[in-house]
């Protein structure tokens, strides 16, 4: 089937690493088989940082180990440094998620390295990956934080984005993704920066990871969609956050973005009223954990009929 926007869900990573409640590890793979189960074809399934500062994804190699069972899913998972990257590796993922903080503040309480020390560390997995033989290299993404706004620094200049966005791709990134850590970019200044990236490094694949702290993260999707954005992250229920980005609310909503997407006859794959149902597994497992998003309380009528739901999972 056709896709026309690509949703990587990122609720068992980014939703998953500011709460302290353990999720159990049959529960994540729970979600995972789920999800993939109504569509999605990325999921960013963990975190590979020290088990030591969070606890969370202390069974990160299980669940990577798990999620490549699923057949057709592209196991992604975030790696801060290089040797997040070696157990990403050795793990099997299909996709390593790098990240690469523009703001330094933001970088050194995130992970204790300078922007440019981030750059080296990203080299240096570019460089293991090469040694690989071609069918165990995982694709890398390049992603920068920070990029609309950073807590600690505030604005952070265009022409630094860039820049960092170049190196990641110059260095070998498969794509350069941009992050609104905070959820304070405004649509107008997506447009902006995607295109001032998008003239510096070409036809490469990018992708908006966006946050909807300010309640902006939709509009932003479309300002995304207008500047020729086809990937986007988000988080079902809205989980998400960063224990280092103060203030910093849930991911923009899956069930909410599919909903907009299909609505605007963008085809995602994604059946929406069996993702919605995948709310259950969360819920039952993280009973004290919010969850946010619109489309569960109900579909307009015969919206399932038209767009998404049996009609989808029908084709
Ligand atoms: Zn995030």
């Amino acid at each position: 089937m056709t896709i026309d926007v690509e949703i990587c869900e990122v609720g068992p990573r980014d939703g998953l690493q500011i709460i302290h409640t353990f999720m159990p590890t049959a529960a994540k793979q729970a979600w995972i088989a789920a999800e993939a189960a109504a569509g999605v074809r990325e999921i960013e399934v963990c975190s590979f940082v020290p088990p030591k500062l969070i606890p969370q994804f202390a069974d990160a190699t299980e669940v990577v180990g798990q999620a490549k069972s699923v057949s057709g899913l592209s196991v992604a998972a975030l790696v801060p440094n290089f040797k997040g990257a070696e157990r990403a590796i050795a793990a099997g993922v299909d996709k390593l998620s790098f990240t690469l903080s523009v703001s330094t503040a933001h970088s050194l309480a995130n992970v204790r390295k300078t922007p440019d020390e981030q750059l080296a560390e990203f080299q240096a997995i570019v460089a293991t990956l090469k040694t690989l033989p071609p069918e165990r290299r995982p694709l890398l993404s390049g992603g920068l934080s920070t990029v609309f706004g950073c807590a600690i620094e505030g604005e952070i200049p265009d022409a630094t984005v860039v820049r960092y966005a170049v190196a990641l791709a110059e260095a070998g990134a498969d794509d350069v993704s941009l992050a609104d850590t905070t959820g304070v970019g405004d649509p107008a200044q997506i447009r902006r920066l995607v295109a001032a990236v998008r003239a510096e490094i070409g036809d490469m694949p990018m992708a908006l990871h966006l946050h909807n702290t300010m309640g902006l993260g939709l509009a932003n999707v479309v300002a995304g969609l207008e500047a020729g954005i086809r990937a986007f992250d988000s988080s079902l229920g809205g989980l998400g956050g960063c224990p280092y980005a103060p203030g910093a609310t849930g991911n923009i909503v899956t069930e909410d973005l599919v909903f907009m997407l299909e609505s605007m006859g963008l085809r995602t794959g994604i059946d929406l009223d069996r993702l919605i149902a995948v709310r259950e597994i969360i819920a039952a497992a993280l009973p004290d954990e919010a969850l946010y998003g619109h489309v569960q309380h109900g579909l307009p009528k015969r919206w399932s009929d038209l767009r998404g739901g049996s009609h989808v999972a029908a084709a």
